[in-house]
């Protein structure tokens, strides 16, 4: 898996998941023209299992100005809906814990990775490959990010109790996951 120019994510091998780009209209510029990381999300409420299901969320409510970046689904395929040089609409602007640094909000700077999952409680095999698969590709995308740029969750920017996502079970495994691709 790798990104390319345009900033869309492509499978290159036999065992990368099946990637699908269902475009979002809801993007814009992010603040230094590329991310500096990702945020972590989990969908919660009741969870689409198709692509089919990723497109309403999308165009149902045409108020509705949420998007993000990424989808991992939890049979594996990932849903692209921005490409990853610009930004998506993952964390609401006036978020309480918004670093200094993030100036104009978190959307102008970070990643949006949504992991569908219920209640944050359960991440699927399928998903849990996919994720490794992503981060190996950003690596290699942006191999200056410390690994801290692949720690951020939601909760960080807008805490309890209006964001819980993307929950203690994800903290808990992220970082073996992130242990196989910050070696040494
Ligand atoms: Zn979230």
């Amino acid at each position: 898996m790798l990104v390319d120019t345009d900033g869309l994510l492509i499978a290159i091998e036999n065992n990368d998941p099946t990637i699908a780009q269902v475009p979002s209209w809801r993007k814009f510029s992010l603040a230094a023209g590329a991310p500096v990381g990702i945020c972590w999300h989990y969908t919660a409420g009741a969870t689409p299992h198709d692509i089919e299901a990723v497109r309403r969320i999308r165009d149902l409510n045409p108020l509705d100005q949420r998007s993000w970046h990424l989808w991992l689904s939890q049979e594996g395929p990932i849903v692209q809906s921005v490409p990853l040089i610009k930004g998506s609409w993952h964390v609401r602007r006036r978020s309480p814990k918004t670093p200094a640094w993030a100036k104009g909000g978190i959307n102008r700077w970070l990643i949006g990775i949504e992991l569908e999952s219920k209640d944050g409680t359960e991440f699927t095999d399928p998903q849990l490959h996919a994720a490794d698969k992503l981060i190996g590709a950003l690596r290699c995308w942006h191999p200056e990010w410390p690994i801290e740029a692949f720690e951020w969750g939601h909760s960080d920017f807008d805490p309890p109790p209006r964001r819980f996502d993307p929950g203690p079970v994800w903290r808990f495994l992220l970082p073996g996951l992130l242990a196989r691709h910050f070696k040494g």
